[in-house]
């Protein structure tokens, strides 16, 4: 595997966790407001600096001892089939794995699930099913997302987590993603942060008010055991 890019140390990805976080290039989704672009449009791709598995490998048993967790984000992880090889390795060097995934990759999650390769899972929810497709382009199966929630749950530890922006998501909207999930452990309501975006025209859309947010997650909390906004 190749990746994009290598932080080398974070006190939040991971929750609980002194970990680092490797990023994994391409996405096969397109959600507009993404933060990440350098790692999704295969323009910027071509010129983001990359990382080699050996590069990281070395890194990561140069921190055995110091760092408990490892996050492997995106872009899209699963959609490398070398990822539970990968994983293997890191988790041979004693580290726990946290995945984000966008859940396009339902046999992969279950594969990585299944062999135990992930300690915690956090799914991206991008809309109700009912409007995934008009936010993360023609390519999401509603069926796969369904499948990728229900082994999200079987999960060791696992989140679901949704960036909201008042251009994509009415409270409607918003409510009835909770309805959906109702049940789930942990729920992140994630402030959209218009600095860096796939589309461009998405650095012009205002975030939600903080205290609309707020109110959206008092509405929220019955249907999880936490509920909260992340910045
Ligand atoms: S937000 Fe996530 S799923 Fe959407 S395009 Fe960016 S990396 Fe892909």
């Amino acid at each position: 595997m190749t990746f994009g890019g290598l932080q080398k140390l974070t006190l939040i990805d991971y929750p609980g966790k002194v970990a680092a976080t490797i990023f994994t290039v391409g996405c096969n989704f397109l959600c507009p407001y993404c933060h990440n672009p350098e790692l999704v449009d295969p323009i910027k791709i071509k010129d983001q600096p990359k990382l080699s598995e050996k590069e990281i490998l070395k890194f990561l048993t140069s921190r055995q001892g110091l760092l408990e967790g490892v996050c492997i984000t995106g872009g899209e992880p699963t959609l490398s089939a070398e990822l539970p090889e990968f994983i293997s390795k890191i988790k041979a060097l004693g580290f726990l794995i946290k995945l984000d995934t966008n859940g396009s990759s339902p046999e992969m999650l279950a594969r990585l699930l299944s062999e135990r390769l992930v300690d915690y899972v956090a799914m991206d929810i991008k809309a109700p099913l009912e409007k995934y497709k008009k936010i993360v382009g023609g390519q999401a199966s509603l069926e796969d997302i369904q499948r990728s929630v229900e082994l999200t749950r079987s999960a060791p530890d696992y989140e679901f987590r949704t960036t909201v922006l008042p251009v994509l998501h009415s409270p409607k909207d918003i409510l009835s993603i909770g309805r959906w999930l109702q049940g789930a452990k942990k729920y992140y309501l994630q402030q959209f942060q218009p600095t860096k975006t796939l589309d461009s025209a998405y650095l012009d859309e205002k975030p939600f008010a903080w205290d609309k947010l707020a109110e959206l997650r008092s509405l929220l909390e019955i249907f999880f055991d936490k509920c909260e906004i992340r910045e």
